[in-house]
């Protein structure tokens, strides 16, 4: 049985109760998290970790929340948000890039070419953090995480240990990884290469141009599918053939510019987005026998995903 006032007990000032994190993700819809911390240090991540221990409560780690549908109920457990005081970047001979896991993932991009070093470039388009990334193993333009990470320093909750983990030993996939939901991802090491800084910039703008010509804006948390046959089949191919764009369950809808991404209306509920994603994938299982799996993280839904 889950002991939220033991959790509270342990948090004093950090934690605080019944915050709604819904506005915290792209989708900007869903409800609260039964105890909010934001950490801003290691000390405050290890002592979320000792409540989440003692409590019982299940954890969930939000970074920019670009990856994330909280259901309308909101989540029963620990919400941890990495703050500034994680977001730190410094740069290493080598070269490599240590970067604390709150930091932007197009931040990162961005400093990285300003410092003349490329590699990372790809990054300025992925609007989530560097722990959601490594997490997700992020990527786009052909390029992810497992290209350059280096190392990236892991908390894991139950133990309480924070260790360094290579990427041999994170089970990096297209979209995914093994650190579990009871481990926050603090900082991460990348590689990147001495370069030119006027062509690194070019690339920032060839992406950007990309992204605003093929990619919705408002309210959305990106592919909502991961593409099936690891990523060699697209998802929002299978969608658009089956005419599903635009296709609206109450204040969601299939983006009439990308079949893998659905929008919430502002003010809308986390609940539609989260039934419409059950009749795509029924559609398309019906149609042609594939099961599309979520890429988005549900949170508090009766059956949530692990990505
Ligand atoms: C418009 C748009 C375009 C996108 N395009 C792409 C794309 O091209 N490629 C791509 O890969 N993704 C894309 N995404 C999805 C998303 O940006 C990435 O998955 C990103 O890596 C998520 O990072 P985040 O910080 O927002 O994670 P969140 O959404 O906050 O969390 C995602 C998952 O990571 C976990 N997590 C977050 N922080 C940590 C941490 N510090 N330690 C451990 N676990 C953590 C969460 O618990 C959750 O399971 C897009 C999203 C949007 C809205």
């Amino acid at each position: 049985m889950a002991d939220v006032s033991a959790a509270v007990a342990i948090l004093g000032d950090l934690g605080r109760e019944n915050v709604p994190i819904g506005p915290l993700t792209t989708y900007r819809v869903g409800g609260a998290a039964r105890v909010f911390v934001e950490a801003d240090t290691i000390d405050d991540l290890l002592c979320v970790a000792e409540a989440v221990r003692a409590s019982g409560l299940e954890l969930l780690c939000i970074g920019r929340g670009s990856n994330l549908l909280i259901s309308d109920v909101g989540f029963n457990g620990i919400a941890v948000v990495m703050g500034e005081g994680l977001a730190a970047i410094d740069i290493e001979a080598g070269p490599t890039v240590v970067v604390g896991a709150a930091t932007p993932l197009p931040v990162l991009a961005r400093r990285t070419v300003q410092e003349g070093l490329v590699g990372l470039e790809w990054a300025v388009g992925v609007p989530g953090s560097v722990g959601g990334a490594v997490r997700m193993n992020a990527g786009g333009h052909g390029a992810d995480i497992a290209g350059s990470l280096v190392d990236c320093v892991v908390l894991d909750a139950d133990s309480g240990i924070v260790a360094t983990r290579e990427p041999g030993d994170l089970d990096l996939r297209f979209r995914g990884s093994n650190i579990s939901s009871r481990q926050i991802v603090v900082s991460a090491r990348f590689a990147v290469a001495d370069g030119d800084r006027a062509t690194g910039e070019a690339t920032l703008r060839e992406i950007v141009r990309w992204r605003r010509e093929n990619q919705p804006g408002g309210q959305n948390a990106g592919s909502v599918f991961v593409n099936p046959f690891d990523g060699k089949d697209s998802a929002g191919r299978l969608i658009d053939e089956l005419d599903l764009k635009g296709m609206r369950v109450g204040s969601a809808h299939v983006s009439t510019k990308h079949a893998n991404f659905i929008q919430a209306d502002e003010g809308g509920s986390a609940d539609d987005v989260r039934e419409l994603m059950a009749r795509v994938v029924e559609r398309v299982a019906d149609e042609f026998d594939i099961h599309l799996r979520s890429e988005i993280r549900l949170i508090g839904f009766e059956k949530e995903t692990q990505s």
